[in-house]
């Protein structure tokens, strides 16, 4: 694969998701730290990575290793998605795509899941938010890892118009109110890639400090 030529500036730090909604949120959360953030928005033609991996780590270690060795500096990347008990997990690593392939939108993965939990009583709609975190050196090697939960529920209807994806649906077990109504104050705090990215940091201050940024 060739390389495109990008220079490391110390701390650069390049987010690998094409989500528009997911990399503000990252961004927001890392810029305090120092890092020097920029997402594949900033970056021309930037390349597709199949998300083919069995697991949510699986998939974010193989984003953030080609992502890296494609333009040649660190790279965090994550794989989320929500995991709702009655449905054994599902949708998992399939949540962008649960309403089926390509044709598959926020609203009707949302759809999908209410018809799906039709028959299900409150006392059975708990779920949670999975985030998995992995950070690549340049090289492609995996330097840093991390994951985060967020327990919560799922509505019989939607409320609210924050966040994307499930959060009008997903509602915060701390808050008894979903992540569309709380906004993104409360998710920056509670959400399962914030606490992911809290549990992730200390480990990128240490590679900082210890000359790896180089
Ligand atoms: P990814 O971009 O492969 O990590 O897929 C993430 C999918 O999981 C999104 O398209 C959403 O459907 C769902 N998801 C992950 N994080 C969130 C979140 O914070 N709110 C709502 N849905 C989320």
């Amino acid at each position: 694969m060739p390389k495109k030529q990008m220079a490391t500036a110390p701390r650069d730090l390049l987010i690998g998701t094409t989500n528009l909604a997911k990399g503000r949120e990252l961004r927001e959360l890392l810029q305090p730290y120092g890092f020097q953030i920029r997402t594949l928005q900033d970056i021309d033609n930037p390349i597709n990575v199949v998300e083919d991996g069995d697991t949510f780590a699986a998939n974010a270690q193989k984003k953030a290793r080609e992502f890296a060795q494609s333009f040649n500096c660190w790279v965090l990347a994550d794989d989320s998605g929500l995991e709702v008990h009655s449905l054994g997990g599902a949708p998992g690593i399939y949540s962008a795509r649960f309403a089926g392939g390509e044709e598959a939108s926020d609203e009707l993965n949302n759809e999908k899941l209410l018809r799906e939990l039709a028959e299900v009583v409150w006392e059975r709609r708990g779920a949670n938010y999975y985030c998995h975190v992995a950070v690549a050196d340049p090289t492609g090697a995996i330097r840093a890892e991390s994951s985060g939960i967020c327990r919560g529920k799922i509505r019989t209807e939607p409320a609210g118009s924050n966040g994307f994806g499930y959060d009008p649906l997903f509602e915060v077990l701390e808050y008894h109110q979903t992540f569309g109504q709380l906004g993104p104050k409360v998710k920056a705090a509670l959400s399962h890639r914030a606490r992911a990215m809290r549990a992730i940091v200390p480990q990128l201050a240490t590679l900082a400090t210890s000359g790896a940024w180089q």
